[in-house]
């Protein structure tokens, strides 16, 4: 079974300007130097998942500026089918504005600009016109407004894709979207975030003291205000690895959170069978998995299987994009019908090897360098 990865998500330009030191308040300060970068972390997503030479489309939108020409022409040069970025009028493209003083501190003003314009009917019936998605992965990122990213997880799964939530940044995000996720992909700060926010909602106390697995059970628990995660929870952790946290069985329906219309457009056919040019013949059932094998060195908590994915030891020069890396390369991954257990330490090392590069999207691994790196470890 192989398929396509679909990234909804967010395009930004990324201005950087080195600066001798940070202004203050008022403050102008001048000197430095200047560079432009491609962004977004659905961008970003869909380039690591391109350069692993999967069949990736892109959803998303961009202004009706010269960025918008710019951000179209970077995600076609890497093979990233932008048939479904939208170019939305009045609208600027989403802008990150990165100020970096000599000791490489930052500050950083993101401006989402279309990003945050995108309407959920326009998601949906861009999943609509793809037709079955019954193999394929569904990549969705955090920097669209929430009840869009609702949207395409609700719509993803109705046409049998896997999909994945990375929630990032982990902000307007409560436990009820987690639900509608096969797979949620938080960092050690986003999982912090995310507790906190169900503390705070909820009134009930995660332990801090607790090992990561322990806190990110509320992920895949379900609470309250809805189920957990139907198949995993992944924490990535930088250069301490990965936990994943998994059900042995995944939970067969999500549930939708109140006020959540189920996604009730029947995929149509677009072209052909909806299938990207290149992609192997896909199931036309929806993506049920077969209940996988355990990797070696599981433990239990309760009934979730819980397993480490030691970091990579790179030479690291720059961890931004490690996290776009990580998930780029898992939604490739298993998009080529890979369990977790071989899909999770292709991502780590697509992350690890994002991080011997300068820049996030310029890092992104090819396949040949990640097939060369996880051959010769
Ligand atoms: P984010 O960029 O979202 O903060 P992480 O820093 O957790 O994400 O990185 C994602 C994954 O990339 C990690 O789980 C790890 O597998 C890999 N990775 C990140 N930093 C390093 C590093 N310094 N060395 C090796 N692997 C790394």
């Amino acid at each position: 079974m192989s398929g396509r990865v679909i990234v909804v998500g967010s395009v930004n330009i990324d201005l950087v300007a080195r600066v001798p030191h940070l202004p203050h308040p008022g403050e102008t300060v001048t000197g430095g130097s200047y560079e432009r970068h491609q962004g977004g972390k659905g961008g970003n997503q869909a380039v690591a998942a391109a350069r692993l030479r999967r069949p990736t489309l892109f959803i998303g939108a961009a202004g009706d500026d010269d960025f918008e020409v710019e951000a179209r022409r970077a995600l076609i040069s890497e093979r990233v089918d932008v048939s479904m970025l939208a170019s939305l009028p009045n609208q600027a493209t989403g802008m990150a504005l990165i100020l970096v003083d000599a000791a490489g501190e930052n500050e950083i003003a993101v401006v989402p600009g279309a990003n945050w314009a995108i309407e959920a009917g326009y998601v949906r019936e861009s999943l609509a016109r793809l037709g079955r998605l019954a193999g394929d992965t569904l990549l969705v990122c955090n920097e669209l407004p929430v009840h869009v990213v609702r949207e395409a997880l609700v719509c993803g799964h109705a046409a049998g894709a896997t999909t994945i939530l990375n929630p990032a940044p982990a902000t307007g995000l409560d436990r009820s979207i987690f639900g509608l996720a096969d797979i949620v992909t938080p960092n050690r700060n986003e999982l912090a975030t995310l507790l906190a926010i169900e503390e705070r909602r909820t009134g009930r106390r995660t332990d801090e003291g607790a090992d990561v697995a322990s806190r990110a059970r509320s992920l895949l628990d379900a609470g309250p205000e809805g189920p957990g995660a139907r198949r995993a929870v992944i924490v990535t952790l930088g250069s301490d690895g990965a936990v994943v946290l998994e059900r042995p069985t995944p939970r067969p329906e999500p549930v939708l959170p109140v006020g959540v219309e189920p996604c009730d457009v029947e995929p149509g056919e677009a072209d052909g069978d909806g299938q990207a040019p290149g992609a192997s013949p896909r199931p036309s059932a929806p993506g049920a998995r077969a209940v996988e094998e355990p990797p070696a060195g599981v433990t239990l908590l309760g009934e979730y299987r819980v397993w480490s994915v030691p970091a990579f030891k790179v030479a690291t020069v720059d961890s931004t994009g490690a996290g776009d890396a990580f998930c780029g390369a898992l939604a490739a991954a298993l998009a080529e019908g890979r369990p977790l257990a071989e899909a999770v330490p292709r991502a780590a090392a697509g992350g690890a090897l994002a991080t011997t590069h300068v820049g996030a999207r310029e890092g992104m691994p090819t396949a040949s360098e990640l097939e060369g790196f996880m051959a010769a470890r």
